[in-house]
């Protein structure tokens, strides 16, 4: 009933808000593309082929599944009064957003998110460039422990379809005005922001690994928004050769052994850390 109900609202709205990403990064892009987007869009429209379904028939049922099956039990966030209970969800489902992207960066899961960074533009539907293998491997942190923690089925469908609208969002490649996306930056994660995580200097994808809130990366100290984006090379620097990137290579990429941060010659992307202050959005 739950999910037939997300199916209703949910899918249209995404893919409404799709579509208006589309034309707004047709008209407004924020960085200069380096590939053609037939050769990008291609892989990334087969890669969600799986990826998607692997969503819709496997994550979100288990994230209803547990929910529900554990809904009777007194459990941490069970305890507390509405409207607070809500908001604790909220916050909780997108903490364990926040901490399931840096494990994603870990060496283990890394395997499986490198197909989504290799990508060598970022645009709407690199939103959607994940290997199916990362959507099974996140349904114990994300579908089995909210439901430990309490968080009710209805919270984590509505939290899904927020999460899916925001990652849409950083990805797409619309040059938001600086003076809107500056104010917005301090609470949510902008395609500014998320195109520094997607940066070919490490330092810089190791920041911004928030979905929805920008507030864990101010907590945790890994906010990064002082990057110009004229001059970040988006992609992985150990694989920058679209050649190499067809989809039965990117399906098999987790099986190929890790590769050190750096260009096939050795050489390692690097850049003097700006002036400004880390919190300040950067054109
Ligand atoms: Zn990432």
């Amino acid at each position: 009933m739950l999910l037939r109900r997300f199916d209703h609202w949910a899918g249209p709205a995404l893919a409404v808000l799709g579509l208006g990403l589309l034309l707004l990064e047709t008209r407004r892009p924020l960085r200069r593309r380096t590939r053609p987007r037939p050769e990008r869009w291609t892989r990334n429209v087969l890669l969600a082929a799986p990826s998607l379904p692997a969503m819709r028939l496997t994550l979100l049922p288990a994230m209803v599944n547990f929910a529900q099956a554990l809904a009777p039990r007194r459990l941490p966030l069970s305890r507390l009064p509405e409207p607070l209970r809500t908001a604790a969800e909220v916050l909780v489902l997108d903490y364990l957003a926040y901490t399931w992207h840096r494990l994603l960066h870990a060496p283990l899961l890394w395997r499986l998110h490198r197909v989504h960074h290799n990508d060598l533009d970022m645009d709407l539907t690199t939103a959607w460039r994940f290997h199916f293998g990362e959507m099974l491997a996140s349904i114990p942190y994300r579908a089995a422990l909210p439901a430990l923690l309490g968080v009710r089925p209805a919270t984590v469908l509505s939290y899904e379809a927020v999460f899916e609208a925001c990652t849409a969002f950083q990805h797409s490649n619309w040059r938001l005005p600086l003076a809107v996306e500056q104010p917005l930056a301090r609470l949510l994660i902008t395609p500014r922001a998320h195109g520094i995580h997607h940066s070919q200097v490490q330092r810089e994808t190791d920041s911004n690994f928030g979905v929805v809130l920008s507030l864990w990366d101010y907590l945790h100290r890994t906010l990064r928004l002082n990057v110009p984006q004229a001059e970040v090379t988006i992609g992985v620097p150990a694989y920058p050769d679209p050649a190499a990137q067809s989809v039965p290579q990117l399906l098999a990429l987790p099986l190929a052994p890790l590769l050190p941060w750096a260009r096939p010659d050795g050489s390692v992307p690097t850049r003097p850390l700006p002036p400004t202050p880390l919190t300040t959005l950067a054109e």
